[in-house]
Formats: structure tokens, C-alpha cells, sequence
């Protein structure tokens, strides 16, 4: 359930109507808005008697959430969220673009394609330093060393960081050394890592597993906002078909859906969506014109030599490419490219 307050309700009535939630045993949660407030309602196991609500001073009406997922609704906001990472603002009139390897292999090769990605235009860098790999004998990631890599480049180069977290202990050391936590299609409804994120300070990149369904991937984000954290980012990374020329299908189609029902931003992820360097620029360019607000992309300089996923990296000039349609082709969707961000350097 949804309490509007009515424009020019005075914040003791909003306070008012917050108590009464919490008399009736239910959790509050007040919305600023630009026009009016409005109090989202959890905790309720059945439907609640709107009539209750609307009797209280200075309400508007109750409107009830009718979807299963409720905070990260468009009935609970309607306003798109903003999510800041380090200065890097996604889901606002710019897009964003995030490059990088799939896995941190070595500070050469971190600092090597993030050189070529911050140069390129590029926004944040990526890359994994705990890998969830399919085999237990395939590159596993570097670990703890790895994020010291990134965030040493970070500093050096200047791009804030995004990196997964593979468990609830991994939340801990990537805010150590990052700026965004990522959570990978494989960990889309581990539960515990879900809340332990919803704890966190730094926002959360949730990718749709591969065969989730959008409602699914809205409960997923809902137990992240549930627990405290609103800031949490999207991303379609293809599914699971019957087809075999791309490594997954790469659900365009998602990225309007979740738009219609949800105010949190979402990017597209060509380079899984397709698994071949040469599917990923149209891909990108076909995400944007879908409504992404921003696309993440793995880059290599020496894809024929990575660790993993070399051949769905596309080389920096490429990257570079990429960027510069993407630049052309956002005044079609009424958006611009992000500007330049940069990172303070470490103290
Ligand atoms: C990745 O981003 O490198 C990754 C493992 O992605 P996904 O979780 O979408 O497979
Ligand atoms: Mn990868």
C-alpha cells in the first residue's frame, strides 16, 4: 500500500500518518517527492483497509501496490532513480558506458585496458577479481590481489571501480577497495548475499540470471532495497534459448518491460548477451535504442591471451568505436553521453 499525502500537508501529518503505520504493527517508509510525500507501507500480510488510512489528516488516498515486488515499483515511485557511483550518475539523462576485462589477470593488463577505456570516454572500469566460473579447473579469479589491482588502477587512471561479490564475505572486501558491488547472473537469488548487499553503502549492479524472469529479477532487487540499500542498477545479460549462434539471447525486449513496471535504471551487457566480439557493437547500439541507460562491455588488448571470455572482448579500438556511436546515437533516444568523471586520487 501506497499513502499520497496531499500537497500541502504539514510534516506533523506526515508524522501522524507514520505512527499510525506502526501502531497497526507495519513498517513506514516516506517518500519525498518534488510535488507531495508519499509513505510506502510493508510488512502487511493480508490487504489493508484503505479506509483506515485515508481517514487520517492530510492523506490523499491509499493506493495499493498491486505488484509482488513493491519498493522498486513505479507505483511506489514514479520518478526514475538515480544511482550515483562515485560521481557517475546512472539512470539520469546521460548514459553510461563501463569497460574493462572480464577477470583481473595482472596490474599490465588492468592498467592496459583501462588506460584505453578511460581514453576511449568510457565511465567506470570493470572487472572481476572473484570469478564464477562454470568449471572448478577454468581461472577462478585473483582474489583479495586483484582488487588491490583495481584499486590501484582506479586511482592512477581515474574510473571508479564495479566488481563482483560471489558471497556475503566478498560484499566486505569489495567495499574495501571498490565503488559498486556486482552481482552476477549465477547469484541472482543467492539470498544471503542479496541482504548482505541491501546492507551495504555502496550501490549494487544486479545482473538478470539467465533464466530469470523480469518479476524475478524485480524480487531479486527488492530484497537489496528492502534491507536499506535503494541504489541498485540493472542489467540484462541475455538468457538461456534454444539458439546457437550467440552464447545467450540478449533480451532487448526486458529493457522496456522493466521500465514500465520499475524506477530503477538498467544497462545492457552485449558482451555476455552474445559471447562474440563481433555481435557486440550492434547489440549495444540495439540496447540503447531500446531504452538502456548505459551499457557494460568487456575490453582486452590481448583478448586471444585472457584468462576468460577473450572471445566475446572486443580490443580497445573498438571500444573506442563503440563509444563514439553511442555518442551519435543518444540524441535519438533524448539522452546524452555521461561527462568525463574523475576520481579523486587516493590520499
Ligand atoms: C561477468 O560480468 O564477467 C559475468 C560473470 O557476468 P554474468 O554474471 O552476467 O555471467
Ligand atoms: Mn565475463
Amino acid at each position: 500500500m501506497l499513502v499520497v499525502m496531499k500537497k500541502d500537508a504539514t510534516q506533523e501529518q506526515i508524522d501522524h500518518v507514520i505512527e499510525a503505520i506502526g501502531r497497526l504493527g507495519l513498517s513506514a517508509h516516506p517518500i519525498p517527492g518534488a510535488q507531495r510525500t508519499a509513505i510506502g507501507i510493508t510488512g502487511n500480510k493480508g490487504s489493508l483497509d484503505r479506509n483506515i488510512l485515508e481517514s487520517l489528516d492530510g492523506v490523499l488516498e491509499a493506493i495499493p501496490v498491486s505488484k509482488p515486488f513493491k519498493q522498486v515499483s513505479r507505483e511506489w515511485r514514479q520518478d526514475d532513480t538515480v544511482v550515483d557511483v562515485a560521481g557517475v550518475k546512472i539512470g539520469g539523462p546521460h548514459l553510461v558506458l563501463i569497460g574493462g576485462p572480464c577477470a583481473v589477470e595482472s596490474l599490465e593488463q588492468v592498467r592496459a585496458v583501462a588506460r584505453a577505456v578511460k581514453a576511449a570516454g568510457g565511465h567506470l572500469l570493470r572487472g572481476g577479481a572473484f570469478k564464477p566460473r562454470t568449471s572448478p579447473y577454468s581461472f577462478q579469479g585473483l582474489g583479495e590481489e586483484g582488487l588491490r589491482i583495481l584499486a590501484q588502477v582506479r586511482d592512477e587512471v581515474g574510473l571508479p571501480v564495479v566488481t563482483e561479490a560471489l558471497d556475503p564475505d566478498g560484499v566486505g572486501l569489495v567495499e574495501t577497495y571498490a565503488d559498486m558491488i556486482q552481482i552476477g547472473a549465477r547469484n541472482m537469488q543467492n539470498f544471503s548475499l542479496l541482504k548482505r548487499a541491501g546492507k551495504s553503502r555502496l550501490p549494487v549492479l544486479l545482473k538478470r540470471g539467465m533464466s530469470a524472469t523480469i518479476d524475478e529479477l524485480l524480487l531479486a532487487a527488492e530484497y537489496v532495497v528492502s534491507e536499506g540499500n535503494p541504489n541498485v542498477v540493472l542489467c540484462e545479460r541475455g538468457v538461456r534459448t534454444f539458439a546457437n549462434h550467440t552464447r545467450n539471447t540478449l533480451d532487448l525486449s526486458a529493457i522496456p518491460a522493466v521500465k514500465g513496471v520499475s524506477h530503477l535504471p538498467i544497462i545492457a551487457d552485449p558482451s555476455h548477451g552474445t559471447g562474440r566480439r563481433e555481435k557486440v557493437l550492434p547489440m549495444a547500439r540495439a540496447s540503447i535504442a531500446a531504452g538502456a541507460d548505459g551499457l557494460i562491455v568487456e575490453v582486452h588488448h590481448q583478448p586471444e591471451r585472457a584468462l576468460s571470455d577473450g572471445h566475446q572482448a572486443i580490443y580497445p579500438d573498438m571500444f573506442a568505436d563503440l563509444v563514439e556511436q553511442i555518442r551519435r546515437l543518444a540524441p535519438v533516444v533524448d539522452r546524452d553521453m555521461h561527462p568525463p568523471v574523475e576520481v579523486p586520487a587516493a590520499g
